[in-house]
């Protein structure tokens, strides 16, 4: 069934200059390109998109890090894609994310691992309208 998911390619990976490498590698792969944004995100923004780990030991380092330079913000269509596209990212340790995965590649450490994808339904729905309300989508109505 077709759905889109969000995807941010993190500050890291955005200074290291493998913008063009990972969304190469994200047409190559098949997935569909619908919108593409490149933003630096505010505290607030920050600290609402990634509320379900507030109150976690790492959410201020993640914060810090998600608002210290600009981010590219996609969304992607296709098949599968939010499990196609949590595959392709690899694990959040970019330490034992598989060979091939862009974690593993352009991940540096736990916080810096170059690439966020949404990781279910909801999630992806949230993400994708917290983004990009013009490309926000529910189940079987796209
Ligand atoms: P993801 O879905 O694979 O991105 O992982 P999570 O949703 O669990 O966590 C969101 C982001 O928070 C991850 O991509 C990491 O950058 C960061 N993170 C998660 N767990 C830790 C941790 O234990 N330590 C640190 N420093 N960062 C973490």
């Amino acid at each position: 069934m077709i759905k889109r998911t969000l995807v941010i390619i993190k500050p890291n990976a955005v200074k290291d200059k493998n913008v063009g490498k990972i969304i190469n590698r994200i047409e190559e792969t098949g997935f569909i390109i619908l919108g593409i944004k490149m933003i630096q995100l505010s505290r607030e923004e920050a600290e609402s998109f990634y509320y379900v780990h507030r109150g976690k030991p790492f959410f201020k380092d993640l914060i810090d890090f998600m608002t210290s330079d600009k981010c590219i913000t996609m969304v992607l269509e296709g098949n599968y894609v939010i499990t196609n596209i949590r595959n392709f990212v690899g694990d959040t340790d970019p330490e034992k994310a598989k060979k091939g995965t862009i974690r593993y590649e352009f991940g540096d450490d736990l916080s810096k691992n170059a690439i966020h994808a949404s990781d279910g339904i909801e999630t992806s729905k949230f993400e994708v309208n917290f983004f990009f309300p013009e490309f926000s989508w529910e189940t079987g109505k796209l």
